[in-house]
Order: C-alpha cells, then sequence, then structure tokens
C-alpha cells in the first residue's frame, strides 16, 4: 500500500482535492475532520465533547483522532493506499501514525504540501462558509485562529517530513482543476 499525507492550512483545497485523488487511485481517504463532524451529526457523547473545541478553531486530543485512525486503518481492505486528510495534525500525532504504519510493514510515503497565500485562504474560507453551513467558517476570528493553530501546531510536522526526504511543496493556487493537476502527476509516481 503507497500512503499518502494530504496538507495545508485551512482552506487550501484538502478536502476538495482528496475526493478526487481517492477516486483517481482507488485510495482509502480518511479525513478527522468529516469523522469529526459525522460524530457530532449523530449526537454521540464524543461528538457533544468535541464540538465546543472545533467550534473555537482548536484541535481536539492526540488521542481522539488516532484511536479514530486506527479503527480505520484495520477496517480497510482492497485499497490502493491511504489519503489522509487533516491528519495528523501535530507532531505526537505524526509520531503515533508511522508506528501504526511501520507496526503494518507500511510507511508514510509522500508528504503532498498545498501552498496557498493568506489572503486566499481567508477569501475562500468564506465563501465556503456561505455554501457549507459549517459553524467551525462562519466567525473570521474563529478562521484566524485555526489558520494560527495550524501554523503553531501542525506546520512544524513539515519539517519532520522534510528529514524523512518526503515532502512535496505543492502550488495549491489556481483552479481546482489545475491544482489537481499537479497533485496527480506527483502521486502517479508512486502507484
Ligand atoms: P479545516 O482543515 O478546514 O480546518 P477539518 O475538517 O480538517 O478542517 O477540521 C475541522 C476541525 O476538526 C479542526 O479545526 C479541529 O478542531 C478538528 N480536527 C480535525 N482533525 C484533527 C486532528 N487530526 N487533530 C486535532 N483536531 C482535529
Amino acid at each position: 500500500m503507497v500512503n499518502f499525507l494530504i496538507f495545508g492550512p485551512p482552506g487550501s483545497g484538502k478536502g476538495t482535492q482528496s475526493v478526487r485523488l481517492a477516486e483517481k487511485f482507488n485510495l482509502m481517504h480518511l479525513s478527522t475532520g468529516d469523522m469529526l463532524r459525522a460524530e457530532i451529526a449523530a449526537g454521540t457523547d464524543l461528538g457533544k465533547r468535541m464540538s465546543s473545541i472545533m467550534s473555537k478553531g482548536e484541535l481536539v486530543p492526540d488521542e481522539v483522532v488516532i484511536e479514530m485512525i486506527a479503527a480505520k486503518i484495520d477496517g480497510t481492505k482492497g485499497k490502493a493506499g491511504f489519503l489522509f486528510d487533516g491528519f495528523p495534525r501535530t507532531v505526537a500525532q505524526t509520531e503515533e501514525l508511522e508506528k501504526m504504519l511501520n507496526k503494518r510493514e507500511m510507511k508514510i510515503d509522500s508528504m503532498l504540501v498545498l501552498d496557498v497565500d493568506h489572503n486566499e485562504l481567508v477569501k475562500r474560507l468564506m465563501l465556503r462558509a456561505e455554501q457549507s453551513g459549517r459553524p467551525d467558517d462562519k466567525d473570521p476570528a474563529v478562521v484566524e485562529n485555526r489558520i494560527d493553530v495550524y501554523k503553531a501546531k501542525t506546520e512544524p510536522i513539515i519539517d519532520y517530513c522534510r528529514k524523512r526526504g518526503i515532502y512535496q511543496p505543492v502550488n495549491g493556487m489556481g483552479t481546482i482543476d489545475d491544482i489537481f493537476g499537479r497533485l496527480s502527476k506527483l502521486m502517479k509516481k508512486y502507484l
């Protein structure tokens, strides 16, 4: 199996691109944001506990997302690999993911990082707020906080992956099709 991380700040287009890439390359798309929102929508205890954290734009505890991912890794059959979207978000989550994969004779093969200007991110998130109904997109202060949290806690993963030789920056500006083309070209080399 070939395993990819798709990376980038909120609004960089990870989710949109992941859905298309997963379909094109027969990958299992795992988005912890989607999984958490599904818990909230289902009204579970976990969802109730996580929703106030998410509505502030803070990260939920590492153990919560690690457990969700572990369950999915073992339950997946018939796929060419995994596409991790919005996970890992801390260096601790990255170390855990590596351990989980190594135990199963797999690794993180490539980290694709979407680079997008700050102004463009804010613009896209404002637009998405009108369409998606996601409460964490609606409040500009929460949007800014999510970008700050990304810089403080998530961006350090880039250095971690750079040292492992798996970091690949991708221009995340342009049309959805342009960006899809760039990502596909890089991913094809592994599949
Ligand atoms: P975006 O990348 O647009 O901010 P996501 O759907 O990936 O959106 O995540 C939404 C929220 O869910 C985050 O702001 C955070 O509160 C929570 N979340 C998602 N994934 C993780 C994770 N791996 N670790 C901690 N919190 C997470």
